[in-house]
């Protein structure tokens, strides 16, 4: 949770956070699909200050060829911070972090990915973060969703991510960045909303068992008015502008 500095106020006496948004108001999101012509499918997310491209390929043949499972396709996943992403350049090697990342994105999304149907392939799907503000794991995953969708993977469900978290003891929907530095907890979730199911829950910090409960509660909350930006960016994609 970073060095306390004293200079911020998380929340102030009418209940408002440090970048001007209620407790239980996410910060804006747009989202678009299809922004590669290379790309089997792909997505840009702006989700706050965080600006994300997720690009997929495949299904297609595994390399290395003894990847590949007999009885159903494979998911990959990078996520990757260019070095102009965040204050200070960062190292364009892979951190632990990256990784880590990277890991729970991929699990993240299996449960929603059919691949039972294409045994012997690979599913990649390459993340870019070009500038994060906190919660960028969970921008990252609602790009890389809808970028799977809009390669024509069959999917069960959408996956939607959103983070809730603890400042000034007081549970608030979508931590930004100095949320995150000097908050007292941040919870990513990632949520399938017609299956109603969780498929990814983090936490850094401390909460009560009844905080865990509200926290949770929230972040899918979130999650589900992250679906309805997801769902925008596809009905625009292919069935053109959905102004109504
Ligand atoms: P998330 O972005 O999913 O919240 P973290 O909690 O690990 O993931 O990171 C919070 C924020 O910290 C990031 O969104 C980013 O703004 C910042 N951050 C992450 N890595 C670095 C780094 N190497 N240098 C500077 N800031 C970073």
């Amino acid at each position: 949770m970073g060095v306390k500095k004293t200079d911020i106020v998380l929340l102030d006496d009418k209940g408002i956070r440090c970048d001007g948004r209620k407790i239980d108001e996410p910060r804006r999101i747009m989202i678009k699909a299809g922004v590669l012509k290379n790309a089997n499918g792909s997505a840009y997310i702006e989700f706050g200050e965080n600006k994300i491209l997720a690009g997929v390929f495949g299904p297609r043949d595994v390399h290395p060829k003894h990847l590949a499972n007999t009885d159903r396709g494979i998911l990959r996943c990078r996520y990757h911070m260019q070095p102009f992403s965040v204050g200070e350049r960062k190292n364009p090697a892979p951190s632990r972090r990256e990784i880590e990342i990277s890991k729970v994105i991929k699990e993240a999304l299996e449960p929603a990915v059919m691949l039972e149907g294409f045994p012997r392939t690979v599913v990649d799907v390459f993340i870019e973060i070009l500038q994060a503000d906190g919660g960028s794991r969970c921008a990252a995953l609602d790009a890389a969703a809808v970028a799977l969708a809009d390669a024509g993977i069959p999917m069960r469900d959408m996956v939607s991510a959103c983070a809730a978290g603890k400042v000034a003891d007081t549970i608030v929907l979508d931590i930004n960045n100095e949320e995150d530095q000097e908050g007292q907890a941040d919870m990513p979730v990632a949520y399938m909303p017609n299956l109603g199911k969780v498929t990814l829950i983090q936490l850094d910090g401390v909460l009560t068992p009844q905080e865990y409960e509200k926290c949770a509660n929230t972040a899918i909350e979130g999650c589900k008015l992250v679906y309805e930006v997801q769902k925008k960016a596809l009905q625009e994609k292919f069935f053109g502008d959905t102004q109504e």
